[in-house]
């Protein structure tokens, strides 16, 4: 190991992946003495605050990863998507890297059927019922109390890409065809009454800590909004950080973890899927928690004592994408930024990315509030102001 841990400030973090979850992490690093050495493809938000930008050509370009290695002592990720293969890449040799996560957590999370394998049996939380579909004998010879279910494919899919509902067995060979042919896992369709998430972050020492539960409410299969702590019993909220305890210690997990649950209509928790990395979800932790998602990361990987993750207030996020740039005419236009700057307890983040394109996310608002309800009426004055969906 060719550092002491903990790592003390004034060390350079390394960030594989440069996206706004990457920003916001180096925000909360930069904020506490560290350096960031970021990874990414093009331009992105993440080196706008990053002293060490490296311009790869891929995740696993050899030139970048050596130069990631030459910098740092440790490296986390913010995008489920880059290899395992390259962190196990950072890792190996003398000049190894500590990687936070690990890249066999990183691998599991990469592609559904693993992760549901790995979340019923091994973690035992309970799933939708689901099976593998790898031919199309597979989707047309599924079992029967499947349908109607959800086909996704068992890699690269995000905010509801790579998933078609199917109502029968020949459905389900059509969509498989439409996907490819590529490995599919198709699992039961169920009742949800709501969608909350739980964040675990769990330190090199295996100390681990959950976030209170966040309830969120998708549009068009991407996250709209957020409302910390969630509108659920208190026995939801301990059976559901119980899981998502469970799941972080038997992936032997180090960093931030964050596990999506189905809630069903007879109120019972079904784990959906994970994400190796801080999620969407957990946004509001910065202003709403005594230590934030990007926070806790730091600490993780460092080899640092982790935070107290209590909330200080109310909070409700509501993502910003790139839709509020066009008026009912389809005309581009710029967002009423003063308008919500007028608002009391309403924080604006933007990421920095150029092209406001429909349905990329461009930024958010976490408004705050003493009570829920005066962060309700914040956020539905926000989005007023920005043309988002009325928050619920
Ligand atoms: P993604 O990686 O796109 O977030 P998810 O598995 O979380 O993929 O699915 C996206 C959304 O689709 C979920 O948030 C949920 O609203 C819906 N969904 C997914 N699987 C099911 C299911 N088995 N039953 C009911 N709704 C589902
Ligand atoms: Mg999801």
């Amino acid at each position: 190991m060719k550092a002491t841990f903990p790592l003390v400030p004034g060390s350079v973090l390394g960030l594989m992946g440069g996206g706004q979850l990457g920003k916001m992490f180096a925000q909360a690093a930069t904020r506490m003495g560290y350096h960031v050495a970021c990874l990414e493809r093009a331009q992105c938000p993440a080196f706008d605050v990053s002293r060490h930008p490296i311009l790869a050509r891929s995740y696993e370009d050899p030139k970048a990863l050596a130069e990631m290695k030459s910098l740092v002592a440790a490296v986390t990720t913010e995008f489920e998507n880059v290899p395992a293969a390259a962190l196990e890449t950072l890792s190996e040799g003398p000049d190894g890297c500590f990687t936070a996560p690990q890249p066999d957590a990183v691998r599991i999370s990469q592609d559904r059927w693993r992760e549901k394998e790995f979340l019923s049996k091994v973690a035992q939380v309970p799933t939708a019922p689901y099976c593998h579909i790898l031919t199309t004998e597979d989707a047309l010879n599924a079992p029967k109390d499947l349908f109607p279910g959800v086909l996704k494919t068992a890699e690269g899919g995000y905010d509801g890409k790579g998933q078609a509902v199917v109502k029968t067995p020949t459905d389900a060979t059509e969509a498989f065809a439409r996907m490819g042919g590529v490995p599919c896992i198709l699992e039961k369709m169920l009742d949800l009454a709501l969608e909350v998430s739980v964040i675990v972050c769990r330190n090199r020492q295996g100390q681990s800590v959950t976030f209170p539960v966040f309830e969120n409410h998708h549009r068009d299969g991407i996250l709209a909004e957020t409302v910390f702590p969630a509108r659920i019993p208190q026995k939801l909220h301990d059976e559901a950080r119980a899981y998502a305890d469970r799941i972080a210690e038997r992936l032997h997990y180090c960093g931030v973890l964050c596990i999506e649950f189905f809630v069903l209509k007879d109120g019972s928790l079904r784990a959906n899927e994970t994400a190796p990395r801080p999620h969407n979800s957990g946004h509001v932790t910065i202003e709403a928690a005594l230590t934030s998602q990007y926070e806790e990361q730091v600490r993780a990987m460092t080899g640092m004592p982790l935070g107290p993750t209590d909330p200080i207030c109310h909070g409700v996020m509501l993502n910003i994408l790139g839709d509020a740039w066009y008026d009912e005419n389809d005309q581009k236009r710029e967002p009423a930024w003063a308008g919500v700057l007028a608002l009391p307890g309403v924080k604006l983040h933007l990421y920095g990315k150029e092209d406001a394109r429909k349905k990329r996310k461009m930024g958010h608002v976490t408004c705050l509030g003493e009570t829920l309800d005066i962060a309700l009426a914040r956020a539905k004055a926000a989005a007023q102001v920005l043309h988002l969906p009325e928050p619920k």
